[in-house]
Formats: C-alpha cells, sequence, structure tokens
C-alpha cells in the first residue's frame, strides 16, 4: 500500500510523512533527498546546472541511498549538506531536467516495490504513484513555510545563520514555489484525488495526529 504526501517546501511533509510512516510501520520515502543529493553532487563537481546533458551526466554517476532515514550519495552521509540554501536552490533547478526526472522515478518505484510506503515530494499522487491508496496534499502559507525552514537553519548551526535573513529565506521559497509550480514537467499540483491540509496553524505534532487519524479510516 502508497500513501502519497505531496506539497511545497515548508509545508512540513518530510517531518509529517516520516512520522507517520513510524507509527503506521510502514517504509518513508523521502524523495527530496534524492533531489537534493543530484544536486549536491552537481554543486560540488561544479557541474553547469543549465547544462542539461552536463546535469544528466552527473545524476548517472550518482550513488543515492537511504540508510535509515539518513540520504546517503557515493557512501557519505548527506543529511545534514542536504539541508543548506545552495543545495535547496539547485534541486529545484536539477528537478526541471526531465532525464533526471525519468532516473529518480524508476529508482523511487523501485524503492517502493512489495513495500508499504508513505512516501513524499511534488509529483508522487500525481506521476510516481497514480495508484496510490490515499493521496495527501499538504500546504502552508509561504510566511509560515519560511519561518519553519528560517528555524530549521539556525537549528543546524546552532544559532540565527549569520549570512540567510527571514525575508531571504521567504523569497527563496516563493522563488522555489514559482519554479515547482510552473515547470512543464511534473509541475508541483494536487492531484484530482487528494486531500489537502494546511498546516499554517497547527504545530506538526497536530499535523501528524490529523492525518494518522485520516489515514487510519481509509486503510
Ligand atoms: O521537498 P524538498 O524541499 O526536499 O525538495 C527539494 C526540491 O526537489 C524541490 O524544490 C523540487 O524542485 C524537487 N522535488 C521534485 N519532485 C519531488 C521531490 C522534490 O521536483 N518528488
Amino acid at each position: 500500500m502508497i500513501i502519497t504526501i505531496d506539497g511545497p517546501a515548508g509545508s512540513g511533509k518530510s517531518t509529517v510523512a516520516r512520522r507517520l510512516a513510524q507509527r503506521l510501520g510502514f517504509r518513508f520515502l523521502n524523495t527530496g533527498a534524492m533531489y537534493r543529493a543530484i544536486a549536491l553532487k552537481c554543486v560540488r563537481d561544479a557541474t553547469d546546472l543549465d547544462d542539461f546533458d552536463a546535469v544528466v551526466a552527473c545524476a548517472r554517476m550518482a550513488s543515492v541511498t537511504f540508510e535509515g532515514d539518513r540520504p546517503h550519495l557515493d557512501g557519505e552521509d548527506v543529511s545534514d549538506a542536504l539541508r543548506t540554501e545552495p543545495v535547496s536552490a539547485a534541486a529545484s533547478r536539477v528537478a526541471v531536467n526531465p532525464q533526471v526526472r525519468d532516473l529518480l522515478v524508476s529508482l523511487q518505484r523501485a524503492a517502493a516495490e512489495g513495500h508499504e510506503v508513505v512516501t513524499e515530494g511534488r509529483d508522487q499522487g500525481t506521476i510516481v504513484f497514480p495508484d496510490a491508496a490515499v493521496k495527501i496534499f499538504l500546504t502552508a502559507s509561504a510566511e509560515t513555510r519560511a519561518a519553519r525552514r528560517y528555524a530549521e537553519l539556525a537549528a543546524i548551526e546552532g544559532h540565527p545563520p549569520d549570512d540567510v535573513t527571514y525575508a531571504g529565506v521567504l523569497a527563496q521559497i516563493r522563488d522555489r514555489d514559482e519554479r515547482d509550480g510552473n515547470r512543464p514537467i511534473a509541475p508541483l499540483k494536487p492531484a484530482p484525488d487528494a486531500i489537502a491540509f494546511d498546516t499554517s496553524e497547527i504545530t506538526v505534532d497536530e499535523a501528524v495526529d490529523l492525518l494518522e487519524r485520516f489515514v487510519r479510516e481509509r486503510i
């Protein structure tokens, strides 16, 4: 059985999906981390992100795996490296590449084969798992999402980030929304049969409880 959770950056979907998977005893598939890992490899290799063929070549060379929930690139644990702002911005740029998407969609389907899975991303309910048993679309206002992201960056660094402001994070979020929502392939949008939840006014704990109740009623 597959449960998809799609939504924009900062809607809380990764955290909610991970915890929902734990509660249900399902596998958790973090597809955003896959795009981020390809982006990190391209950034490290100084690949021109506008050069489609070079990005595809970089993606083909990358080994993206998970140990538990921790993403690895070419055998290295890159959990923290994937959360930085340059990698976030680069991820939404490599994600417009159709061949990179094909590659990762195949990996995602292979990872889910024969398992009970909660998967999160942008296109999980629309493209990757159109027959999923339950489809959820998580949203929140851009301001709420930017505030969460800013707090997350501060938590990683242990203090308010030196080089990033809340306004800067908000601008980045809007930029990514624009790119993810308007790209021709797999744009961010709810599947017709997805149920939308707005997490602007609730905590992550409340969102997990809400979704667990919702999912259990349906499975
Ligand atoms: O969800 P997260 O912020 O980690 O995703 C990083 C980027 O990867 C997104 O901005 C989006 O461009 C891309 N992505 C995607 N399809 C997915 C998951 C992520 O295009 N299924």
